[in-house]
């Protein structure tokens, strides 16, 4: 286990490991197979849906940042969830998922159960009695997803765990949002951490991957098997991209949150923005617990447009340094609105009953200079208060 800071395991991880020509970087392994040393021998890689190098140090990046003892890195975030409840669950047993978790996690745990591959409640997990009640039908697994997305609310990961510890439940965390940078649940009494690297992880819009790292080396292995036996695993030059993004994560996490700060403080002095949401804000509801449980608050925030929806349009599409499109967690700066893009799926009852509504804009501050992104946004607010 190292004991390095996030920003150093981040820089290091299988540098200077090639013994062959002593490449300070680590060399690309596109083979598909691997020679057996002798009649008899297995190496430590045989066939790349097993097991390549590139792939290895990326687990082991993903699995020392989050204190964790091993990882599998799949071929996107959804095949990591998938293989979490493909190696964890049964027909009988319970998954207990936020009602507001990813649209992705929604459809893939809704039609999976409804082959009656396992049972799913969803569930809101900011309301205690609710989760109370559906923790105490006896769940298999747990899975939080905190900060949540649009609306960035925050579920107390310690509490949770005792309680499904209590209950025989494993609890994994979404924990894409604040990346082992802002957010350790392994350390909190997580069993499981899931990511979609295509986020903050790989950090560069350009690598569509997941991963699932497990706190028990028996829980790994078992991981490890499941990815193998279903094909979930991810492509050598993806965990090559991947490794070269996770390089910069430190210095890139402190920059998105710095500059989220400042766009916050420009936001609450605008009269056409309403209710903000950013777990820094005193007022948000899990303020107090993302101050217990993280070590930043992130960079992920919405707001609600206070101006009419015809106003909202103009804004949107007169901004030069946002760019509209669904994801997050880019060097670019994007705009989202979740009702007509990552929650369209959702439908009209769904998305009121979330809280999302079609005055609410997402941001994903980028690593643009802070202050040409607020000088953007300045310039949008006027032209569309001109607009009215
Ligand atoms: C994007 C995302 C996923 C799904 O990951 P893919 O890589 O798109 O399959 C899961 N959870 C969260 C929180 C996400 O943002």
């Amino acid at each position: 286990m190292s004991t390095h800071k996030p920003a150093t395991i981040a820089v290091r991880t299988g540098i200077e490991s090639d013994t062959q020509h002593h490449a300070v970087v680590p060399p690309i392994y596109l083979s598909t197979n691997y020679g057996f040393p002798a009649f008899g021998e297995v190496p430590k890689y045989d066939y790349t849906r097993s097991g390549n190098p590139n792939r290895g140090l990326l687990e082991q990046a993903l699995y020392e940042l989050e204190s964790g003892s091993g990882a599998v890195v799949t071929n996107c975030g959804t095949s990591a969830l998938n293989l979490w409840v493909s190696a964890f669950i049964g027909p009988d047993d319970l998954i207990v998922a936020p009602h507001d978790c990813y649209g992705g996690t929604y459809r893939l745990f809704n039609t999976r159960a409804q082959k009656g591959d396992f049972k799913v409640e969803f569930v809101d997990q900011s309301n205690p009695t609710a989760f109370d009640a559906a923790i105490a039908k006896k769940p298999k697994l747990i899975l939080l997803e905190t900060p949540s997305n649009p609306l960035v609310r925050v579920v107390d990961i310690a509490e949770t765990c005792k309680k499904a510890q209590q209950v025989g439940a494993l609890v994994a965390v979404d924990n894409t949002f604040l990346t082992p940078v802002y957010q350790k649940p392994l350390e909190l009494g997580a069993d499981f951490v899931i990511h979609s690297t295509t986020k903050f992880i790989n950090g560069h819009s350009d690598v569509i991957g997941g991963v699932v790292i497990a706190k028990d080396a028996e829980h790994a292995e078992k991981l490890a098997w499941w990815g193998n036996c279903i094909g979930a695993t991810g492509t050598p030059f993806d965990s090559y991209l991947t490794l070269r993004g996770i390089r910069t994560l430190g210095a890139r996490m402190r920059v998105h949150e710095e500059s989220s700060q400042q766009i916050l403080q420009y936001l609450q002095t605008q009269p056409l923005v309403g209710a903000i949401f950013h777990p820094s804000l005193p007022h948000h509801p899990g303020h107090d617990i993302a101050k217990k449980q993280q070590s930043g608050f992130g960079s992920m925030l919405s707001f609600e447009f206070a101006g009419s929806y015809e106003q909202l349009k103009t804004f949107v599409s007169n901004l030069k340094l946002f760019s509209l499109a669904e994801s997050l967690g880019g060097v670019e700066s994007l705009i989202c609105h979740p009702a007509t893009m990552t929650h369209r799926a959702m439908g009209e009852a769904a998305l009121a009953e979330a809280g999302v509504s079609h005055q609410l804009l997402r941001l994903s501050v980028g690593l643009e200079d802070a202050e040409d992104l607020i000088a953007d946004l300045n310039q949008a607010f006027t032209l569309s208060k001109e607009g009215c």
